[in-house]
């Protein structure tokens, strides 16, 4: 038994003090031990429903045998890799253990208490929950349409502005924003703010006015881009991902990044993804057929839903959405409720494979005629 005088939270710091635990999608595991059900379907975390790239599964298994020894701290290989294929410089990039560890040493390097971080309401979660660990002033700019309003977020900036966080494309809304309307807002922005552009669903987005932030990389040095290998590439156990960003920026973070953050079988996998074009190609097929059959389906089920550029999408369902999620679970079928994000009624599908799909369609008539 725990001895029962010690107050942790007194003395825990500040900004610990008040954060809430990440909520993550329910695991497989969770629900089979919870509700006694099986064959599950799980819609809940963006992850690819093909899995890695074959040639990543190789990579991992000719790794098995150097397990012994710790990572390449510096990841050399994996830089090089990064950086012939999107021509930045191996001192531009920041690897992290997944692309959250590398936005969190930019809120732990530059803020503290008494800085200000903006972020649009309906972004990701991860964005308050860092800005309060370090116990900064969030700054909530309203969304338009769902999506950033950027002249709001341009409005918000003061003296004590140190970041702001734009995820292009957005979770979980699935909004984006153009090119050209995020160029325009980031050489607006003042030299001593940091714009982190989270580009976590970048290879999924098919629009022709969207594109990467890389182009602006060179020319503007308080620009920092994320990606990761978590979603399109197939690899969210393994934890890893990249910011890009001017090298004396790379500099700072590399204080604070811990040793070996990014383990062995990470960065094998890593720089063999990169390099599978055809599974990229084969996993956006899928998700484009797998987002028509969910947005035909809740079409015809008179559903209002936000059109989404990623590989989710967000759903009203017209009444609590905890309850329909309650009942999807009863079915074996996992998804995201995201009232939490100011988003009451909303559930975020990931797209799976047709026949996941088809068992959340299912699930999801059954949930709305209290069939289950
Ligand atoms: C999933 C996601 C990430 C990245 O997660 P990691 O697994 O840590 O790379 C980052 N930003 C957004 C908006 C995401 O949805």
């Amino acid at each position: 038994m725990m001895p029962p005088e010690l107050d942790f939270l007194k003395l825990a710091v500040n900004g610990v003090r008040g954060l809430n635990p990440y909520q993550a999608g329910k695991p497989i595991e969770e629900l089979e031990r919870e509700y006694g059900v099986t064959d599950i379907v799980k819609l809940a975390s963006n992850e690819n429903p093909l899995g890695p790239s074959p040639k990543a599964l190789n990579a991992i298994a000719l790794g098995i045998s150097d397990l012994a020894r710790y990572p390449d701290g510096n990841g050399f290989s994996l830089k090089k890799i990064i950086s012939e294929r999107l021509d930045v410089a191996p001192t531009q990039i920041i690897l992290g253990n997944g692309s959250s560890d590398a936005l969190e040493f930019v809120v732990r390097a530059l803020a503290s208490r008494g800085d200000e971080i903006i972020f649009s309401q309906h972004s990701f979660a991860m964005y308050p929950l860092m800005t309060q660990m370090v116990d900064a002033k969030p700054v909530v700019t309203p969304a338009k349409n769902w999506g950033h309003d950027l002249a709001a977020m341009l409005k918000a900036i003061t003296a004590k502005t140190k970041i702001i966080f734009i995820a292009n494309p957005n979770n979980p809304t699935g909004t984006w924003l153009t090119a050209s309307a995020l160029q325009s807002f980031i050489r607006q922005v003042p030299p001593g703010v940091i714009v982190v552009i989270d580009e976590a669903y970048y290879e999924y987005v098919q629009e022709q006015a969207y594109s990467s932030m890389l182009s602006l990389l060179s020319s503007t040095p308080n620009l920092m881009i994320t990606r990761t290998f978590s979603k399109a590439y197939g690899l969210a156990g393994l934890r890893v991902g990249f910011g890009l960003c001017h090298p004396a920026l790379a500099g700072l973070l590399n204080r604070i990044r811990p040793p070996f953050n990014v383990n062995s079988m990470a960065l094998a996998a890593a720089q063999v993804a990169l390099t599978d074009a055809e599974h990229i190609d084969h996993s956006l097929r899928i998700n484009t057929q797998g987002m028509l059959q969910l947005t035909h389906a809740f079409n015809a089920l008179g559903l209002e839903f936000i059109p989404s550029v990623g590989n989710f999408v967000a759903v009203n369902v017209q009444q609590d959405e905890n309850r329909v999620y309650e009942k999807l679970l009863r079915q074996g079928v996992i998804v995201r409720p995201v009232g939490n994000y100011q988003m009451p009624g909303f559930l975020r599908i990931t797209i799976g494979l047709e026949n996941q799909n088809r068992r959340f369609i299912e699930a999801l008539n059954n949930a709305l005629n209290n069939v289950s």
